[in-house]
């Protein structure tokens, strides 16, 4: 199908940032008016409470023009990346963008200047800026950890090769030997493994399995090289700027305590993990297999449902879905079809997978590729949530304070995923298949957020302990490290392949530093908040109020406010909990 055959109820409607591209170019000469403006206030930004003020508008004002641009070029772009026009103004904007930067570095160094510090705190301390605290706060949260310039300049110039680790790695393109199936070769690359992976003859898993993964043996000393470097690099920048370990670092950002990334780690990887292997244990009895293994986990022990959904049915499923979520939410939400925030179908050219986006001024904006079946649905759902938390966070708050952190952004989006699955689980409550096919995605999708992530994260933090001490990582390193902890992590009903070792080569997340935890927090806070929404009323005012905080507050504070304590047990006890009660009602109706 081509763009132009789609009706236009289907496609965004991107006129609302910017009516033609030629109108996006010309949003520059407007960006860089802007910029002059501000480097005219240069050492004067913190002088008087006007140019303060002045300052701010101008950032708050600039910040918005550029990601209009930005996100209007990147949209055109995802849809129609051949065209010449199109093409155009996306380099033009990643130009205005790396130049805003360059143009505005002297912002920070103003900031933290020692003899602005007074200034800065008694801004922050004045009543009167309110509206300014979360900003000035995360300059004033830098200053122990900011080194003079001469420090600063140095540390920066260490960029230009201490980032290219992890780049270094992705040079590597390994070729894969084929896998036989039916006599015939069939292309193997991590895509088509996880295909091949769920195949029901054991030969094609066993092939592909040893055909992938026994590649990295040749190159394990590369990639071990390039992950020694890329965490010693962080570890150099943590020590550089005063934290006291990686870990310290990666958080700082958040502003969450430590304790909070041992407390997941404890939580799914010592309380809970025998709920885990549980499954397994059930996985490995439907199997018939006595030597039931990790490549044969991806093996789908239930039916794929027969379910189709024209677009307006999945809307509709949708709206009942959420209406635990109140009139109100309802109600705005019908926003996204008569403003066509979403461009739901498949074409030529379009860009694969789905996401959420938009700015401060627009409305959100859904891309996606619609094919009818449940997962367009959820996928539909999971980006509405993230849609209407942004649509809130704008609503309700100034520009500075409006974008939500990473950290609780699952939470709308699971939040959403988690309601329809118990919508489903109810509408289809004697369907026997449909309920097998929803209970073991659902358990699917907690053992790779939760348990999953916190295993990795365990991990991960092994590997930077062992760097901490004064060591290098080498292949063996992390390769025993990994099967040792792996044996750990899938337990007795699981036999664990030679070629299971070279798994974490092929793992991007660990050149995120302590990234994935936050996967489990955001799935343990949906499910909690689930639980309760589904009881009383009044936690659904509280989650609907966490939708309008956007930046306002630090994550902690806001998911409080969502009436989730992420730092207490409850959360985790309250999600893996039901994630038992799943496994239970999934071990009655599959081994009866
Ligand atoms: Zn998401």
């Amino acid at each position: 199908m081509k763009r132009d055959e789609i009706e236009e109820k289907y496609k965004w409607d991107l006129t609302k940032l910017f009516r033609s591209p030629k109108e996006a170019i010309a949003s520059i000469d407007l960006i860089n008016k802007l910029i002059e403006k501000i480097i005219l206030l240069e050492g004067k930004i913190l002088s008087t409470e006007a140019t303060f003020e002045e300052f701010i508008t101008l950032s708050e004002e600039l910040d918005n023009k550029v990601s209009n641009l930005y996100v209007y070029a990147k949209q055109s772009y995802d849809v129609a990346p051949s065209d010449k026009q199109v093409q155009d103004l996306y380099a033009k904007a990643m130009d205005v963008i790396s130049s805003v930067d360059t143009k505005l570095f002297f912002i920070k160094n103003e900031l933290l200047d020692d003899k602005n510090i007074d200034k800065l705190k008694k801004y922050y301390n004045d009543e009167k800026y309110h509206d300014y605290k979360m900003f000035l706060e995360s300059y004033l949260r830098l200053l122990p950890h900011t080194r003079s310039k001469e420090v600063e300049e140095v540390y920066s110039l260490t960029s230009a090769f201490g980032e290219g680790f992890a780049t270094a790695k992705d040079t590597l393109k390994l070729k894969y030997p084929p896998v036989r199936v039916n006599g015939e070769e069939k292309f193997l690359n991590q895509a088509t493994l996880q295909l091949f992976l769920e195949n029901k003859d054991r030969n094609i898993r066993k092939e592909a399995y040893h055909n992938f993964y026994s590649k990295y043996e040749d190159f394990a000393a590369i990639y071990a090289a390039t992950l020694d470097g890329d965490m010693k690099y962080y570890i150099f920048g943590s020590k550089v700027h005063n934290f006291s370990s990686s870990l310290e670092r990666s958080i700082f950002n958040d502003n969450v305590p430590a304790s909070l990334f041992e407390k997941v780690l404890d939580m799914c990887n010592n309380k809970h993990r025998g709920k885990l292997h549980r499954y397994y244990s059930i996985m490995k009895k439907l199997s018939n297999l006595d030597d039931f293994s990790t490549l044969d986990l991806n093996v789908s022990p239930v039916n794929d449902v027969d379910l189709h959904f024209s677009i307006e049915e999945g809307k509709e499923l949708i709206y009942q879905a959420l209406a635990p979520l109140g009139e109100q939410y309802i109600k705005d939400l019908k926003h996204f079809e008569t403003d066509r925030w979403v461009d739901y179908l498949t074409h030529e050219g379009k860009r694969v997978g789905a996401y959420s986006f938009g700015t401060y001024e627009s409305q959100p904006y859904i891309m996606m590729n619609w094919v009818g079946n449940l997962d367009s649905v959820y996928t539909l759902c999971h980006e509405l949530g993230h849609s209407m938390h942004s649509y809130y966070s704008n609503k309700n708050n100034r520009a500075l304070n409006a974008n939500y952190k990473i950290f609780v952004a699952e939470v709308a989006s699971i939040t959403n995923e988690v309601l329809l699955t118990e919508y489903l689980l109810n509408k289809y409550k004697d369907d026997i298949s449909v309920r097998k096919y929803l209970l073991n995605n659902m358990i699917k999708d907690i053992i790779g957020t939760m348990f999953r992530q916190a295993f990795f994260a365990e991990y991960e933090r092994s590997l930077y302990a062992h760097i901490e001490s004064g060591n290098t990582l080498t292949a063996e390193v992390i390769e025993n490290l990994y099967l040792t902890q792996s044996k750990a992590y899938y337990g007795e009903s699981v036999v664990l392949p030679e070629e299971l070792k070279y798994q974490p080569y092929c793992i991007p997340h660990f050149y995120y530093h302590y990234y994935v935890y936050k996967y489990a927090i955001g799935e343990a806070c949906a499910l909690s908040i689930v639980s309760r929404l589904l009881k009383d009323n009044s936690s659904k005012q509280a989650y609907l109020k966490f939708l309008t905080l956007g930046g306002s507050a630090w994550p902690l504070e806001e998911l409080k406010i969502a009436g989730v304590d992420v730092l207490d047990d409850q959360v985790y006890d309250d999600a893996l909990v039901y994630f038992d009660s799943l496994i239970t009602e999934f071990e009655k109706i599959m081994l009866k």
